[in-house]
C-alpha cells in the first residue's frame, strides 16, 4: 500500500550518520522544513568505526562520547622495527555509538524530523520537486522535497538512483573489539607492510580494558591479515567483528539538479587515514549554506547546487587529491622499500618533524614537509617495489 504525503518539504536527508544528523542540524538551525531518515531501529548502530578523531571534531559536536584520548603513535615496520611519535595535541579516541545519537540529538534539538526504521528505496527528481520511497513499518511511504541529500554511506541509495557511480577506491576493513589493555594507554599502534594489510594498515587503539583492533585492504581479504596482526594480541579474546568499507576516492561530481551527496556517499574520506568523520561533517556544513541559499532564493538547479562541490573542495579538495596520490604510491610499496623508508623516517631530525607538523585531518602538510628534507623518500615511494 502507499501512502503519499502532499506536502513538499524543504529537505529530505537519507542517512542519520554523522554527516546526515549534521546536515539535519544545520539546515534545522537555518530555519528549514528537514526530515531525516535513518534505516536501522537504532542510530549508532551497528558500529564500524574505530572512534579515533581531531579535536576539531569534538568542537563541532556536542558530545560526551569520547572514552579515551591519545597523544602518542607507534608506527611498526615489517622488520619489527618501529618508530614513536609525539604530539602536544589529543586525538580524541570515542565511542561511535554514543557520538552518532549526540550528533542525531543537536538535528533533533534544532527542529529536525527524524525517522528510524525507515529504509529509502528509491529516489526521482522531477522538475520542482525530488520524491523519496521509503519502506516504514511493512509499509512504502512517498515524500517530496526541494531537495534530497545523500548521506547514507558507502552503498548509498541516493547515489545508485541518481548518479549511477560509486567511488573508485574501496577498503574493506575488519576490525574487532578485544579484552586485551594495551600496556600504552596513550599511544595508537600502526602496523605497515604485507604481513598486516593489503596496501592500506593494521591499527591497534587502546580504550581502556578494550582495543580496537583492525585491518584494511584493498583487496577483499582483510579478514587474512586481520588473522595474522591479531596474533600479536592473543587470541580468544575477540567480543564483536565491526568491519566495514571505505571509500578513499570521492566522486567527480558530488551534486545534480535536486540533490547532494555528503561523507561516505561521495567518498569524501581522508584516503590516509580512512577517517572520514571530519570530512563528513565539513562536507555537511558547506552543503547546508549552499541548500539554504538555493531554496531561498527559489533557484535549486545544479547551477546552484554546483556550488556545493566548489565549497567543499575549497575547504579540503586540495588535501583529498594529494593524499589520494600518496596513498595510491604506499599501497605499492614492498616491504623492504617500507624498511627503507624506516632508515630515513627514524632519523631523530625527521620524526622531530612529524612531531611537529603531524596533523590527523591535514597530512599533506607533514607529508610534504618530510618529502622536502628527505627528497629521497619520494624516489622510495615511486620505485614501489
Ligand atoms: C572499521 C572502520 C573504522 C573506521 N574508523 C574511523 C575513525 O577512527 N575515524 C574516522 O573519522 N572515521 C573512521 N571510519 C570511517 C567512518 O566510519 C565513516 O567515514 C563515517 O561513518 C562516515 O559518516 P557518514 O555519515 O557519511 O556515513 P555513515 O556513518 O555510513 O552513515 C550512513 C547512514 O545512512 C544509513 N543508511 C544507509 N542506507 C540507507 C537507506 N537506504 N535509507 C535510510 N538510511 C540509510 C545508515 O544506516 C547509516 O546510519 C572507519 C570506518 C570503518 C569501516
Amino acid at each position: 500500500m502507499n501512502f503519499y504525503e502532499d506536502s513538499v518539504r524543504d529537505v529530505i536527508v537519507v542517512g542519520a550518520g554523522p554527516s546526515g544528523s549534521y546536515m539535519g542540524y544545520s539546515l534545522s538551525k537555518m530555519g528549514h522544513d528537514v526530515l531525516i531518515l535513518e534505516e536501522h531501529r537504532e542510530v549508532g548502530k551497528p558500529v564500524e568505526c574505530t572512534g579515533l578523531v581531531s579535536e576539531r571534531v569534538m568542537k563541532l559536536v556536542n558530545t560526551k562520547a569520547e572514552t579515551n584520548y591519545v597523544t602518542g603513535a607507534s608506527i611498526i615496520f615489517p622488520g619489527r622495527s618501529s618508530i614513536h611519535i609525539e604530539k602536544t595535541e589529543k586525538t580524541i579516541v570515542m565511542d561511535r555509538d554514543h557520538f552518532d545519537k549526540d550528533v542525531a540529538g543537536m538535528a533533533i534539538g534544532a527542529g529536525s524530523d527524524f525517522s528510524i526504521n525507515s529504509r529509502v528505496i528509491s529516489v526521482k527528481e522531477h522538475e520542482d520537486h525530488v520524491s523519496v520511497k521509503y519502506r516504514k513499518d511493512g509499509r512504502i511511504v512517498e515524500e517530496n522535497a526541494s531537495v534530497v541529500v545523500g548521506a547514507d554511506g558507502i552503498n548509498s541509495v541516493v547515489r545508485k538512483e541518481l548518479y549511477g557511480t560509486r567511488p573508485s577506491r574501496i577498503v574493506s576493513a575488519y576490525q574487532v573489539d578485544s579484552a586485551y589493555s594495551m600496556e600504552d594507554q596513550r599511544s595508537v599502534e600502526v602496523y605497515l607492510g604485507s604481513g598486516t594489510s593489503g596496501g592500506f594498515f593494521g591499527w591497534a587503539t587502546p580504550s581502556g580494558d578494550l582495543t580496537k583492533i583492525g585491518t584494511g585492504s584493498l583487496f577483499p581479504t582483510a579478514r587474512k591479515f586481520f588473522e595474522r596482526l591479531n596474533r600479536n594480541f592473543g587470541s580468544n579474546r575477540i567480543l564483536g567483528i565491526n568491519g566495514g568499507a571505505i571509500p578513499i576516492s570521492y566522486l567527480k561530481r558530488t551534486y545534480s539538479n535536486r540533490s547532494i551527496l555528503v561523507g561516505d556517499a561521495a567518498g569524501i574520506v581522508k584516503p590516509l587515514s580512512g577517517g572520514g568523520i571530519y570530512t563528513g561533517i565539513v562536507s555537511s556544513k558547506c552543503g547546508a549554506g549552499v541548500i539554504s541559499r538555493a531554496i531561498e532564493n527559489g533557484s535549486v538547479n545544479s547551477k546552484s547546487l554546483s556550488l556545493y562541490q566548489k565549497s567543499w573542495r575549497s575547504e579540503l579538495g586540495k588535501e583529498l587529491w594529494f593524499d589520494g596520490i600518496i596513498q595510491k604510491l604506499f599501497s605499492s610499496l614492498s616491504d623492504r622499500t617500507f624498511d627503507r623508508l624506516y632508515r630515513v623516517i627514524s632519523r631523530p631530525e625527521i620524526t622531530e618533524l612529524i612531531n611537529r607538523k603531524g596533523d590527523i585531518d591535514y597530512p599533506s602538510k607533514v607529508v610534504l614537509s618530510v618529502i622536502l628534507r628527505s627528497p629521497e623518500i619520494l624516489a622510495y615511494l615511486l620505485a614501489g617495489k
